[in-house]
């Protein structure tokens, strides 16, 4: 049996180290820099402490996803996560010896690197994948399906790779806005690529904004470790503009307003021990203990729609890490949980795909939509504007139609652009991080999911 992994980041090295029987080959582009993990910084959530539980991780990551999370999800991430960081540690990877605490966590429990989590994990899984596991170099161009299952790969240089199993690894798509804190290629290729193929996709409207991005140039992401760790979010008189610590979506929505009423909004470092974050110290030297912020699209929580084994209800593919929709996170992913999700999905995907596969999920969607495929030229720079214009930390039913509008019928990521519009579109309420100022409250009436999917020869 051969396994083709796609995707070179968290959840595609783990996935690949997971397996233990079959055959398994990871296709990846050669700069690690172009995975978000590279890029993360603050850590691992996971509930280790004796005084800590994995319970109240569970009830922390439904209080911060607004309770719409699948909550069999969320007992899978919660409860998974201690064996998953053990399993590193027995692995020889090194975490600081005190986690830290991070915005709507009750209990410090984030494992981390000081906030070079994410470029420490790629060297060592990197490290241990070397002798491990076949690597191609390559971007995946598209999903070969035969008569509705996948079959294998097909490489940008037009080479087939045949598999028994293809699971997406890809990350996801908060580089479709202009401001992001995310490398410029997390488009979410992959995520079209399984649309297009058949699979459903959902929650795509829900893109986290992380609250404290820097205004620099170039623009670096100032983790939530630094609230923990005493940060205050101040103006321009040095007065406090919210609390640091509510969840994510609460502080980018009060950071966004206040600059669009008053002013610039400050990361106050003064009270940070600056040498146990090297990243944010960086700029801290240069441009002192204010730093100038906003928020910026960081975290895609819509994807490929999975079951708790990152099975998609396209035969022969499984997704995992951010390009994949498990539901976990509901409607605003909780601080340091997504390269968890990574680990325990993909362990959870490894062991499903070494045995038996007797039944495919079929999902149940509160709507669905099905929507044309165009073919043709895409235009990235323009389809970031149009998000960053009206797809942003507040959107409203009028700016998502004139930003269809003007994406029009424009190919590639221009499908994905306007399946994401067209998302923020029917959702007629605000929940998490979808905030409508047309529909400011929550409402019954969408408490279910919306399944996308392309119209394909099937
Ligand atoms: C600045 C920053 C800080 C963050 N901090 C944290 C944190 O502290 N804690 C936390 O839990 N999360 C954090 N996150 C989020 C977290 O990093 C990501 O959710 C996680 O790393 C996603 O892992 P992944 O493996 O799914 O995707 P990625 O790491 O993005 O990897 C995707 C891989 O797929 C490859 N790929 C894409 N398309 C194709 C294709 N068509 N063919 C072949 N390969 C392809 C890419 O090149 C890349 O190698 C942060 C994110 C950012 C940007």
């Amino acid at each position: 049996m051969k396994v083709a992994v796609v995707g070179g980041g968290i959840a595609g090295l783990w996935t690949a180290l997971s397996f233990r029987k079959v055959e398994v080959v990871l296709i990846a582009p050669d700069d690690p820099s172009y995975a978000n993990t590279f890029w993360a910084q603050g850590g691992i959530a996971a509930a280790l402490d004796p005084n800590d539980s994995p319970l109240f991780h569970y009830e922390d990551t439904l209080k911060a996803g607004a309770y719409f999370n699948d909550k069999r999800a969320a007992m899978v991430l919660t409860h998974y996560g201690p064996t998953v960081v053990n399993k590193l540690v027995q692995m020889g990877f090194r975490f600081n010896p005190r986690p830290h605490l991070e915005g709507g966590h009750s209990f410090p429990r984030v494992w981390n690197v000081g906030d070079e989590t994410g470029r420490k994990l790629m060297e060592f899984l990197y490290s241990k994948a070397k002798d491990r596991v076949e690597r191609v170099e390559a971007y995946v161009k598209d999903l070969i399906v035969d008569r509705g299952k996948v079959v294998g790969v097909r490489l940008g240089n037009g080479r087939d790779i045949e598999a028994n199993a293809v699971v997406l690894a890809t990350g996801g798509y908060a580089a479709l806005w202009e401001r992001t804190s995310n490398p410029p290629g997390t488009v979410g290729y992959g995520i079209l690529m399984a649309g297009k193929a058949g699979a459903h996709l959902t929650d795509l409207e829900f893109v986290q904004f992380h609250p404290t991005v820097s205004l620099t140039d170039p623009p670096v992401l100032l983790t939530e470790a630094l609230r923990g760790a005493g940060a205050r979010l101040v103006n321009d008189e040095g007065r406090d503009v919210v609390n640091p610590l509510l969840p994510r979506d609460i502080v980018a929505r009060a950071i966004y307003n206040y600059r669009k009423k008053y002013g610039p909004v400050y990361l106050d470092l003064n009270r940070v021990d600056m040498d146990r974050f090297p990243v944010a110290k960086r700029l801290y030297d240069r441009y002192g203990p204010r730093i100038p912020v906003s928020p910026a699209a960081h975290y895609s929580i819509g994807g490929v729609k999975t079951d708790l084994w990152g099975r998609t209800d396209l035969k022969g593919l499984w997704a995992v890490g951010e390009c994949s929709a498990t539901g976990a996170h509901g409607a605003n992913r909780l601080a340091s949980n997504s390269l968890l999700e990574a680990l325990v999905f993909g362990y959870r995907v490894a062991l499903d795909i070494e045995n038996d596969i007797l039944e495919w999920p079929r999902f149940k969607f509160l709507h669905e939509e099905e929507m044309d495929i165009a073919e043709g030229e895409e235009d990235l720079m323009k389809i970031k504007k149009v998000m960053e214009d009206v797809a942003g930390v507040e959107r409203d039913g009028e700016d998502l139609r004139r930003g269809l509008e003007e994406i029009g019928g424009m190919g590639g990521s221009g499908n994905l652009a306007r399946a994401i519009l067209e998302a923020a579109l029917w959702r007629e309420e605000s929940r998490g991080v979808h905030y409508r100022t047309d529909y400011p409250r929550t409402s019954d009436s969408f408490s279910g999911r919306l399944g996308v999917r392309f119209k394909t020869i099937r």
